[in-house]
């Protein structure tokens, strides 16, 4: 069995990396790509998710940002 890597469970996950270039959901990666960051994700990608609105990672593909984008 495997174990979620804790970075995973980070609310920034729900929005992408504009460090790394990471997709929403997926974990940070150090050294172009050949390292992920399995216990924390770049400072850049916490400020981007603040940014968004704080998406909540509970709803993929639904992001808070998109949302009240779409409610205006
Ligand atoms: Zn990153």
């Amino acid at each position: 069995m495997t174990t979620p890597p804790p970075a995973a469970r980070l609310p920034q996950i729900a929005v992408g990396c504009p460090r790394c270039g990471a997709a929403a959901g997926a974990l940070c990666t150090s050294h172009g790509g050949a390292r992920v960051r399995r216990n924390d994700t770049h400072v850049g990608r916490r400020a981007a998710w603040v940014a968004a609105g704080r998406p909540d990672t509970s709803s993929p593909g639904r992001s808070a940002a998109a949302a009240f984008e779409k409610g205006r």
